[in-house]
């Protein structure tokens, strides 16, 4: 056996490739997968399958277990009271591929996140910061992020590192932050039902909200089809974990669990085992979310 670990039914639901904004090519995430002993990973990468397509055969050799997956940006919509804020929404397709119609939509959100590119780049030349959009493309490879823009601003020497590049310039409290123009939540959470997949709302601590608020805003996403509820996250302290499995467990959501690794642009973020070995994802969290067969009887886990 090759692995230490091996065999424990462990398995990470969230990394990220560098086909969006990882650092490991596919094949160097299914072998680091596959060395760490993990029983099943989940590539979600943003806005595109492609890591996840590249990283399949190399799967199939070592007969890794793959799960497509996919991270979605969305916005909290409609609540005055709520700050609007991002949320991320994963989407796995642990059955079922996705439709085409799914598929062309993403082309869609492919597009829609190059004009945002675009229009930071302007807004960031407008400071007179030396940047154009060719050269954050360059840094990336199915598509371009916010992280890609915050490696060329180190490298220019505009900021000292990644976190104040996003606090000084790219964050959403920075003045030259650009949003994206996401669907909400609510809207997107019912496009992934539509293809097949199983909506979860990833790392729910950056909500930000009370937990009043949070509970309130997941029984909402519920009515629209949320059918998960990432509770293990690299982000999440142990306490929050505790606290988001018996929330998980009172609104009917699935547990989930994932790293968020990202290679070397997250350097304290191990695959499988999160921030200093803070998480542990069961591999019965997948068998569960198999166990969901999406669109035909997604009442199941609807209240009584
Ligand atoms: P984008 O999808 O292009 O809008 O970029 C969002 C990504 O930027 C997130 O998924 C994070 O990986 C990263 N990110 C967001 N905020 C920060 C931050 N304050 N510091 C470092 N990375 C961040
Ligand atoms: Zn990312
Ligand atoms: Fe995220
Ligand atoms: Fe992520």
């Amino acid at each position: 056996m090759d692995s230490a670990s091996a065999g424990l039914g462990l398995i990470d639901l969230h990394a990220h490739t560098n086909e969006s904004d990882g650092t490991l090519t596919p094949a160097e995430l299914i072998n680091l997968a596959h060395q760490t002993g993990l029983d099943a990973l989940a590539i979600t990468d943003h806005d595109t399958f492609s890591g996840y397509e590249k990283a399949r055969p190399f799967a199939d050799t070592v007969k890794l277990n793959l799960v497509r997956g996919i991270e979605l940006n969305t916005r909290m919509g409609r609540d005055s009271a709520l700050k609007i804020h991002a949320v991320h929404l994963l989407a796995y397709f642990p059955v079922n591929e996705p439709t085409a119609a799914f598929t062309a939509w993403l082309e869609n959100e492919r597009l829609e996140r190059r004009n945002r590119n675009e229009g930071l780049a302007k807004r960031l030349q407008g400071d007179g910061i030396d940047i154009t959009l060719e050269d954050v493309e360059s840094r990336g490879r199915s598509l371009a992020g916010r992280p890609h823009f915050a490696r060329l601003l180190v490298e220019k020497g505009y900021a000292r590192n990644s976190e104040e590049a996003f606090s000084k310039y790219l964050g959403e409290t920075a003045p030259s932050f650009v949003p994206r123009q996401s669907k909400t939540a609510e809207e997107v959470i019912g496009i992934v039902r539509s293809a097949g997949g199983v909506p979860v709302i990833a790392h729910p601590v950056r909500l930000g909200l009370t937990r009043a608020e949070e509970r309130e805003l997941l029984l909402r996403y519920r009515r629209a089809g949320l059918l998960g509820l990432e509770i293990y996250h690299s982000e999440h302290p142990p306490e929050l974990q505790a606290y988001y499995r018996q929330l998980a467990e009172e609104l009917q959501l699935l547990p989930t669990g994932g790293s968020d690794f990202h290679g070397a642009i997250k350097p304290d973020i191990q695959l499988g085992t999160g921030r200093n070995r803070n998480i542990r994802v069961p591999a019965r969290f997948l068998e569960d979310m198999r166990g969901i067969r999406t669109p035909d009887a997604p009442r199941r886990i609807e209240r009584a």
